[in-house]
């Protein structure tokens, strides 16, 4: 059953799939506009929002289309357009139906959430599940909340030429990222023009003529054409009747789950958002096929949610996996850590790049604690450490890896330079 989302839920509808397609537009954009420095000219390049905006819908139709088409070929699962809820510890009504099985398997997702914003109720805000709907680019939009998609969304609006405004509570945007990406990103988008209002909590807001007001605890006040709410995700567990089949859970809303991913009822399975935990949707995938294996096998596989990567597609973008230096300097783990920057390689340097650090975290029992990278591929880059992290001798492994000429994981060879 589906409730009333797409198939394929958030990452094609609003998140990862048009959010990177906006995302890359705006890429292709500044790259034809910088191009003049490599001896190209690219008269007339211009970003057209409607256009673009017109691309992504395309982009999400035919995705969600096809994953229609993939599911029909199917003659054995029935696909209910409706919103189901638990009536026992092994059925679920949809409608006026009730559906018995041995096993069921949680996946809501969650939703924005809102904070408690004086006003925020009497004005039109955005959210990622509307940002894409706007019909026309605004002179200014301000972000509320710092994090992952705030600064995606913030890249893109700065690029077609608004105004743009990140209000943070913290001091520094991606707050859970390492430290050197967090201030570095920071740093990039102050130059490029992005307004930041750190340590300050948005707390009211009005309507004027056509645009927010708003207003921060610390008397700060801005006023914007748009502003988009991110300040994190509610589990979409209300109305599920969880009770009634014996799942339990957290103070969050989110459920709880063992290491095979079975609820409190250990016929009832749960997996991606709505476990408040890793919410990514390479997790989510990664999760179903520890489910299906679980449900089918008898020797279970167990989840783990250490060391997994991500990327955030900022300009330039982040590649991430491990502890960040902050977590084991808190945890009092024995780290050392070295880091190059993307100029000093020869492709950085042809590609005139001026922007990217990688970072890398170990110890002296040559194990790879973490990697951080800021700058241009770093989504790609990230991959040579991600199976090095899962080994116990992952540096002496790096150590031995040759890089070809001149590309951009010649930075690595620096980084071995540094470990001598
Ligand atoms: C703007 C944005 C950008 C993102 N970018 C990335 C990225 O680059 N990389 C990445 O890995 N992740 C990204 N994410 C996160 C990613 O989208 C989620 O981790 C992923 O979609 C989680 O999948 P899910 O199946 O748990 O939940 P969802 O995708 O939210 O799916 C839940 C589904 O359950 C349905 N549902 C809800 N209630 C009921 C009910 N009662 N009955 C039946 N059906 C119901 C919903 O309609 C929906 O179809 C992004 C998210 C956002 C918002």
């Amino acid at each position: 059953m589906l409730g009333d989302g797409a198939l394929g839920g958030k990452c094609i509808e609003n998140g990862c799939i048009p959010a990177k397609a906006m995302i890359y537009a705006a890429k292709l954009y500044k790259q034809a506009i910088n191009a003049e420095k490599f001896g190209v000219t690219i008269k007339g390049a211009r970003l057209d929002f409607n256009k673009v905006l017109e691309y992504t819908d395309r982009l999400v139709q035919d995705a969600i289309q096809d994953n229609d088409r993939q599911l029909a070929q199917f003659d054995n699962i029935d696909l209910i357009r409706k919103k189901g809820h638990c009536v026992s510890e092994s059925s679920v009504e949809v409608g006026n139906e009730v559906y018995t099985a041995p096993n069921i398997l949680v996946s809501t997702g969650t939703k924005p959430w809102i904070p408690p914003i004086e006003g925020i109720n009497d004005i039109d805000y955005l959210t990622h599940e509307t940002i894409f709907n706007l019909k026309k680019l605004p002179k200014s939009i301000a972000f509320v909340g710092g994090g992952f998609i705030s600064l995606e969304f913030a890249n893109v609006f700065n690029s077609f030429g608004s105004k743009v405004f990140i209000i943070d509570t913290n001091s520094r945007p991606i707050f859970q990222a390492d430290e050197t990406i967090s201030i570095a990103i920071k740093k990039y988008y102050e130059e490029d023009g992005i307004i930041f209002i750190s340590n300050s909590r948005t707390s009211k807001v009005s309507k004027t003529s056509n645009k927010v007001n708003i207003g921060t605890n610390k008397g700060e006040t801005i006023e914007v054409e748009k502003m988009m709410i991110s300040t994190g995700f509610s589990a979409n567990a209300e109305g599920l009747k969880l009770e009634t089949a014996g799942v339990e859970t957290d103070q969050r809303g989110n459920i709880v789950v063992n290491e095979y991913l079975q609820t409190t009822n250990p016929n009832i399975y749960a997996i991606g958002d709505i476990l408040g935990k890793t919410q990514f949707t390479h997790m989510a995938l990664r999760e179903s096929k520890i489910v299906i294996h679980n449900i089918f096998e008898d020797n279970k596989i167990s989840v783990s949610f250490e060391n997994i990567p991500y990327a955030v597609f900022t300009e330039p973008l982040i590649g991430s996996v491990g502890k960040t230096e902050q977590e084991l300097r808190e945890s009092g783990v024995d780290y050392k850590m070295i880091q190059t920057e993307f100029p000093r390689s020869s492709r950085g340097n042809l590609m005139k790049l001026k922007r990217g650090i990688m970072k890398l975290l170990y110890n002296d029992d040559e194990r790879i604690l973490g990697c951080h990278i800021i700058g241009e591929h770093a989504d790609i880059l990230i991959h040579e450490i991600i199976p090095l992290i899962h080994l116990p001798n992952g540096l002496s492994l790096f150590r031995k890896i040759v890089h070809a000429h001149p590309t951009l994981p010649e930075l690595f060879r620096n980084l071995q330079e540094l470990l001598g």
